[in-house]
């Protein structure tokens, strides 16, 4: 077996030697390296911006949809979308561990089921077919294969969930394991995008650092997401906003908050030009977590510069220590949550 870099750059064809996230194009043979891990995958869990964005472009025409990420995996070896820069996740079963990755003898074995943890816009990925598309929920049945590099983090999937449902949860695992990390007892807390996968999971984790004391204020343009804050019975501060419109939002948090504003802003949105939101609706000396993927750093830096705004700004890292079974243990421990993701992806 040839030897592998740890962080993939082996595999990096435009530019040679980069780091694979990066590249322009990788290479997906799925010849494996002495420190690679080989994966027979059967589901691809696209990034919701990213889906959001192919299916708009598709029209409603599925078979473009399909064509889309077909030519996109054949023309750059990963799903990594030109557009919104961003990936996803799979689960698949090991097929092969190369002799010098760094699971082996560590109890994974062949045939286990996993989910990777890193973006699909750095993993080598070779689609043979797709055999299904959940425009629901942009969860894709497919035949293929996919390498993990030495430095690539997964998990096995838990057996007490189903597979579709964890899926789905593993892949926004950061938005509540990073809400645990900066909320307080007795904030205030904005979820923008509530409504969605990574924003429930958020409330939830909100709710409970803020205490009694505290207050969670959840905000969702749709009026699907709404009924399912509704459903969760644990957030009293509910509002339809449109978290694109940045004046409208500020009238309602104002008036949620008594002009106090949040401390903690989450945004878990997936469509572009929220930035400016964000940053109104929070207090001076107060921190915003960007976990969508469709923000941008320029808009937000400029703009909170353009409104003389001393905010704290975090980008939303997708890794964050022990997120899979934090956010694995809030479906376990909420029922009405569990059910909620159960209807979706169960
Ligand atoms: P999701 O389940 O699709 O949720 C997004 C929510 O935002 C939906 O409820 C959506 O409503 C709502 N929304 C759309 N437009 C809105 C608007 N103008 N105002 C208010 N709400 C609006 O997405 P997700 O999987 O939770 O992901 C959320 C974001 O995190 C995405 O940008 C995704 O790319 C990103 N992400 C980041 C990481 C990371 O590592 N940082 C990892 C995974 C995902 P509709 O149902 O009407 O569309």
């Amino acid at each position: 077996m040839n030897k592998g870099h740890r962080y993939g750059i082996h595999r990096s064809i435009e530019p040679k030697d980069s780091l694979p996230q990066p590249a322009w194009k990788i290479d997906n043979c799925m010849k494996l390296y002495d420190n690679e891990l080989l994966i027979d995958v059967e589901v691809l869990n696209i990034d919701s911006a990213s889906f959001h964005q192919m299916k708009g472009e598709a029209k409603g025409d599925s078979r473009k949809l399909k064509e889309t990420i077909l030519e996109i995996v054949q023309s750059r070896g990963k799903l990594h979308n030109p557009v919104t820069g961003s990936g996803g996740m799979l689960i698949g079963k090991v097929e092969k561990i190369g002799e010098k990755h760094p699971a082996n003898g560590q109890g994974l074995r062949v045939g286990d089921k996993v989910a990777t943890l890193v973006s699909l816009s750095l993993t080598p990925l070779r689609i043979e077919e797709i055999t299904k598309i959940n425009e629901e929920t942009g969860q894709v049945f497919i035949k293929g294969k996919a390498i993990l590099f030495a430095s690539g983090i997964y998990t096995k999937l838990p057996n007490d969930l189903e597979r579709n449902l964890a899926l789905a949860v593993l892949d926004v695992a950061g938005a509540p394991a990073q809400t645990e990390r900066m909320v307080q007892e007795g904030q205030t807390v904005v979820v923008l995008g509530a409504g969605g996968k990574s924003g429930l999971l958020a409330l939830y984790q909100a709710k409970k650092q803020v205490g009694p004391t505290g207050k969670v204020i959840a905000l969702e343009y749709s009026q699907t997401g709404l009924d399912n804050i509704r459903k969760l019975k644990l957030i009293d501060d509910i509002y339809q906003a449109d978290a694109a419109d940045p004046i409208q939002t500020l009238k309602i948090v104002e008036t949620a908050t008594s002009g106090a504003l949040a401390h903690i802003t989450i945004n878990c949105v997936n469509v572009a030009n929220t930035e400016m939101t964000s940053i109104l609706i929070t207090k001076d000396g107060g921190k915003i977590y960007f976990f969508s993927m469709a923000t941008s750093f320029t808009k937000a830096a400029l703009g909170a510069e353009g409104v003389g705004k001393d905010v704290e700004m975090i980008i939303g890292n997708g890794y964050t220590k022990d997120h899979a079974d934090i956010a694995l243990n809030i479906i376990r421990e909420s029922q009405p949550l569990r059910s909620l993701f159960e209807e979706k992806y169960g």
